[in-house]
Formats: C-alpha cells, sequence, structure tokens
C-alpha cells in the first residue's frame, strides 16, 4: 500500500467561527485584526506589519490631508499623514 499526503482546504466560510478558532482553540494571538482586505501598511517605529484601524482627512495649509491610525505588532499606536508612511495605501 502507498499512501500519499495531501494538502486539504478546509474552508473557511464563517470568517468570525475561523478566528475563534485560531484564538481560542489554536492558540493564536490574535494582533492585526479587521475585515477582509484591510490594509496593512509597515509601522515606521518598528517596522513591523501594522493594521490601518481609521482613516480621516485633516485639513492643512495645502488642503486635506489623508491619515491614518495605525497599530501594529509592537502595539504602537500611531496617529499619521498617509505619506509618512511608506507603503501607504493610495
Ligand atoms: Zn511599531
Amino acid at each position: 500500500m502507498d499512501f500519499k499526503l495531501e494538502p486539504v482546504m478546509i474552508p473557511a466560510s464563517d470568517v468570525d467561527r475561523a478566528k475563534d478558532f485560531d484564538t481560542q482553540t489554536a492558540g493564536f494571538a490574535l494582533e492585526v485584526d479587521g475585515p477582509a482586505g484591510e490594509d496593512v501598511v509597515t509601522c515606521p517605529e518598528c517596522e513591523q506589519p501594522a493594521a490601518v484601524e481609521r482613516r480621516a482627512q485633516l485639513d492643512s495649509t495645502d488642503g486635506p490631508v489623508e491619515h491614518l491610525k495605525i497599530r501594529c505588532l509592537d502595539r504602537h499606536s500611531l496617529f499619521l499623514p498617509a505619506y509618512m508612511l511608506a507603503d501607504h495605501p493610495g
């Protein structure tokens, strides 16, 4: 008999349940959370991945400037102009 292991895809139809499983059963820490397709940028403090939690347009003398509230894996919570992020979305 010749057995082979093959990868099996388990569809995660319910993202919240999958997340609960990952964080509560499998023991993964939930560091970056958000809806699918959430923007992830690089934290300018520590260069870890950071999730964009909020976007805001703030007025400046040059017109509105997009600001991002981000939180990174190192738990830096920053609010800064988007252009200060090397890989800012948009
Ligand atoms: Zn950081």
